[in-house]
């Protein structure tokens, strides 16, 4: 086995203790890990990540789902080994690069119709700052100064800065920093699973739009945007609702003069079987943010996407009127490299039609455990897919987690919920490893 840093440990048990001495884990209760040990990941291939001692686990989860075409990928690894022999970083205020150009003009032929202008961050909750700041700013530029508030889904996800954190709606997040940040108003959530018995999913979806075109009639003048997640609301337990909603919500923010982000950090780059989810209801937003899979889970990248006019109303001799917002590494030439390198792979491969192949077949090959009967609300929205199982352990997710671990697989389920969201080069044979796994923890903890 390479050890490419000679000072690094090379077993399992001296890396966690270093770990835990010296690393601050992100999203976690570090006192838990007394208990349930951190795993010590030493290389990647594929849809696989190895520990030090030969063991490995099927990433069910794509790595916090930005990982898309499979660990140490070999056409990525070989555009930024070419990168990085010619150039690794420049500021990009007052300087430009290839990488950047190139993939900024990539993303305009690609995204939905309109959005011209491409404005880079390091990570997803940049992205969602950068789309709350242009917006309020904008309605300033326009002689709108009032409208500086958010309206956000209930069940949200939009990230964990102050802002982002602002326009998110998990209470687990948001509770221990509520004084610190600016509440906003959310509506109702069209997931899906709360429409009534004998409501359709479509129908239920309406009515929720109906919520918001009636909370906009009373606060469009103090509104500037409305955020959500496309398609599928991800940490709230991938909760799914129509195309229609958002069909229904750009003609109701353009009714009201409201602008429309779509926080594509999650569902992006194919995630729900086409390049954008936004395309399946053939709408344009006016901010349309990206980070996650555009790098195919290799560096840290975000975009915000927007159109002409907003990009107009900032366009003049002043500059306060510019948009003030800067990250030390805005359009870094890796993390662009890294992303064009996942757009030829899409390209290339025809992803997007052989991930419906691959969607199908394990919409097939799950009849076994979709129709267990602690398994509810089983759905699928291109290559994600969720159930709730019924379970008396209070301690589910964790449980699960450990469990999948003994059967090679990486699971994180939120709450009761299991959800895959695999790498698209995810083969038949690992879809069956997946299914079988998860059948067997799912029979051995309901
Ligand atoms: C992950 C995520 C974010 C935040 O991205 P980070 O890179 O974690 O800051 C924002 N919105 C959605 C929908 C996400 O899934």
């Amino acid at each position: 086995m390479i050890n490419p840093m000679k000072s690094f440990p090379s077993n399992n048990s001296d890396l966690l203790a270093r770990s835990l001495s010296a690393v601050w884990h992100p999203c976690s209760q570090m006192k838990h890990y007394e208990h349930f040990p951190l795993l010590p990941i030493s290389h990647g291939k594929g849809v696989w990540l190895y520990d030090y001692e030969g063991k490995r686990y099927l990433d069910a989860v794509s790595s916090w789902w930005v990982n898309l075409f499979g660990h140490c990928n070999p056409e990525i690894n070989a555009a930024l080994r070419d990168q990085l022999e010619t150039l690794e970083h420049v500021m990009l205020a007052g300087f430009t690069h290839a990488p950047v150009v190139e993939l900024s003009e990539r993303l305009r032929t690609l995204a939905p119709k309109g959005l011209g202008h491409c404005s880079y961050g390091s990570d997803g909750a940049a992205a969602i700052e950068i789309a709350l700041k242009m917006s309020a700013h904008y309605w300033r530029n326009s002689g709108h100064p009032g409208k500086t508030c958010f309206i956000s889904l209930q069940n949200s996800y939009h990230g964990e800065t102050l802002g982002a954190l602002s326009v998110t709606d998990v209470a687990l997040f948001r509770d221990a920093y509520g004084p610190l940040i600016r509440q906003q108003a959310t509506v109702r959530s069209p997931d899906s699973r709360l429409a009534q018995v004998g409501e359709t999913a479509n129908q239920y979806a309406m009515r929720c739009a109906g919520e918001l075109a009636e909370h906009l009639r009373r606060h469009h003048g103090q509104v500037a945007a409305f955020i959500l997640e496309p398609l599928v609301q991800g940490a709230a337990g991938m909760a799914m609702y129509p195309p229609i909603y958002l069909k229904r919500a750009r003609e109701i923010c353009d009714e009201f003069g409201v602008h429309l982000i779509a926080d594509e950090i999650a569902v992006g780059m194919g995630r729900t079987g086409t390049l954008f989810a936004c395309e399946q209801a053939d709408i344009t937003p006016d901010f349309l943010c990206l980070s996650k899979g555009i790098t195919g889970g290799y560096l840290p990248l975000s975009v915000v996407m927007t159109t002409d006019e907003i990009y107009q109303a900032f366009y003049a001799d002043e500059t306060a009127r510019a948009f003030l917002h800067s990250h030390s590494y805005t359009g870094n030439p890796l993390a662009c490299r890294a992303a064009l390198a996942t757009l030829d792979i899409f390209e290339r491969n025809d992803v997007i039609a052989e991930n419906a192949r691959k969607a199908k077949y394990l919409n097939a090959a799950a009849a076994q455990l979709r129709s267990h009967p602690a398994v509810r609300n089983w759905r699928n929205t291109g290559m994600i897919w969720a159930f709730e199982v019924d379970s008396p352990h209070a301690d589910f997710a964790q449980r699960c987690y450990q469990l999948a671990l003994q059967h090679e697989l990486l699971l994180r389920p939120i709450g009761k919920t299991i959800y895959f969201m695999p790498p698209y080069v995810i083969s038949e044979e690992e879809i069956n490893h997946l299914l079988g796994a998860t059948l067997s923890l799912v029979q051995a903890v309901s």
